[in-house]
């Protein structure tokens, strides 16, 4: 009832939720306190939680923040939102995002852009903008989040939080509205590492209807939290710190670096080559993997439907044209093309190996270092519009977050500190299923 009375009274300012489920979240609150008095409940139940969305939920709408799917009702559960209610966590609604997680801002959804709760002019980031500013304006203890390219972590640090993007593989993306298959993961985004830590022994683990999700034990996230980092050798990517990054933005990250020294890190120098290339990389690899993801949206199986067709093919060239915003469209029509017979080797085969390129930057820089440590994002948030216009500019602003989802390596961004009061987050970076350790650092840390 707390959160909802705050939902309630701040969100219309926000506009954090699509949805609010505030009969069934005191439906599931009830569930949870008979649970807790028959001695039947998990440690976290009756917790409450925002879900991002573009989970999958059975009879409440998930709507990916598309006209397109603004009439669709799951007919089952994400395997993330299966955990959840199995813990008992209370689900509070779905939050507000870029149209299918394409967005840096959170300016190209349907339902319209969210406010940054530390300053109403400015964008709290995206794709998962409207999980960041729910759980950083406290209308939330935490909530879910989706990252591709920074989704979790640019969003987490614009608005000051905790967000950890995992291993691929190591939450099930089943039910997971798809943007780009093999870049795409989950995670939590919280106010503290020990939260993201609980939030990953839920949703973490093996799930037999997710190929591409990995049959790995999952540590007890919690346990490590405290140990000491001695020793640890955090190396700094000398690309992460150079032309682009602003200059305070900087120093708040150099500041927090100083303070892990203190902790009894080891900072080291590292090089990471083939950054630059990341971003072009991944602009012809999750295009091309989104056209073929957002072809199932016809208007025939899914969601918007056009008004008298007249025929199939202007049935399906009105329902997409119709439904999908301007964004969602370019990424498509780029997609198209890269994997169209005449230009495949030329991009779509070329940025698979220079994918390949960038994990092994990353495996030759883990064998110096224990963690990798620089900014999520090259800037404090921004005001509406400011690189809305420019998609080159806006897809600049993940240049520190995208190399990690090419290579599959769990990354996370904790709260630094701030510039002209806005947030700064730092990013950790962990070499593959290390998440215990970054955890263990973010803990450490705060
Ligand atoms: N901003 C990036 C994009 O627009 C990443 C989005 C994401 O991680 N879902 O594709």
């Amino acid at each position: 009832q707390h959160f909802l009375q705050r939902i309630a009274q701040y969100d219309n300012s926000l506009n954090s939720f699509i949805t609010v489920c505030a009969d069934q979240a005191l439906r599931q609150a009830d569930a949870a306190d008979a649970a807790r008095s028959q001695g039947t409940a998990h440690a976290l139940a009756g917790i409450p939680i925002a879900q991002k969305d573009i989970f999958c939920t059975q009879g409440v709408k998930t709507t990916c923040a598309s006209k397109m799917l603004d009439n669709f009702i799951s007919p089952y559960n994400a395997t993330v939102i299966s955990k959840s209610e199995a813990t008992g966590l209370v689900m509070l609604g779905k939050t507000n995002m870029d149209e299918f997680a394409m967005g840096s801002s959170n300016e190209t959804s349907y339902y319209g852009g969210v406010k940054n709760p530390w300053d109403l002019s400015k964008v709290p980031g995206g794709s998962s903008g409207g999980s960041a500013a729910a759980v950083a304006a406290r209308l939330a203890p935490a909530a879910t989040g989706t990252d591709t390219g920074g989704s979790i972590r640019q969003p987490a640090a614009l608005c000051n939080l905790t967000g950890l993007k995992p291993t691929y593989g190591r939450i099930s993306r089943w039910g997971m509205i798809a943007f780009a298959s093999s870049l795409d993961q989950a995670g939590p985004m919280t106010q503290t590492a020990e939260d993201a830590a609980l939030l990953m022994n839920v949703m973490s683990g093996h799930d037999a209807k997710d190929s591409t999700s990995i049959n790995t034990a999952v540590p007890d996230y919690t346990a490590t939290l405290n140990n000491d980092l001695k020793g640890l050798r955090i190396g700094l990517p000398k690309q992460y710190f150079g032309e682009g990054l602003d200059g305070q933005v900087e120093q708040v990250v150099r500041d927090a670096l100083k303070e892990l020294e203190k902790l009894g890190a080891i900072l080291v120098d590292i090089d990471l080559p083939n950054t630059g290339l990341s971003v072009p990389a991944y602009y012809v690899i999750a295009p091309a993997e989104a056209s073929s993801n957002l072809s199932r949206f016809d208007g025939v199986r899914f969601g918007y439907r056009c008004e008298s067709p007249v025929d199939l093919t202007d049935l399906y060239k009105r329902s997409r044209g119709e439904g999908f915003g301007s964004e969602v469209k370019r990424r498509i029509m780029i997609g198209t093309y890269a994997l169209s017979a005449g230009y495949y080797d030329a991009y779509y085969l070329q940025a698979q190996k220079v994918r390949r390129l960038i994990q092994q930057d990353f495996a030759n820089a883990f064998a110096q270092c224990d963690v990798i440590a620089g900014p999520t994002s090259p800037s404090v948030a921004f005001g509406f519009g400011e690189k809305n216009a420019n998609p080159i500019a806006m897809y600049l602003s993940d240049i520190y977050t995208i190399a990690t989802n090419l290579a599959g390596l769990p990354a996370m961004s904790i709260p630094a500190g701030f510039s002209q009061k806005l947030p700064v987050g730092l990013q950790l970076i962990g070499n593959y299923w290390q998440e215990s350790r970054l955890l263990n650092v973010a803990h450490r840390y705060q």
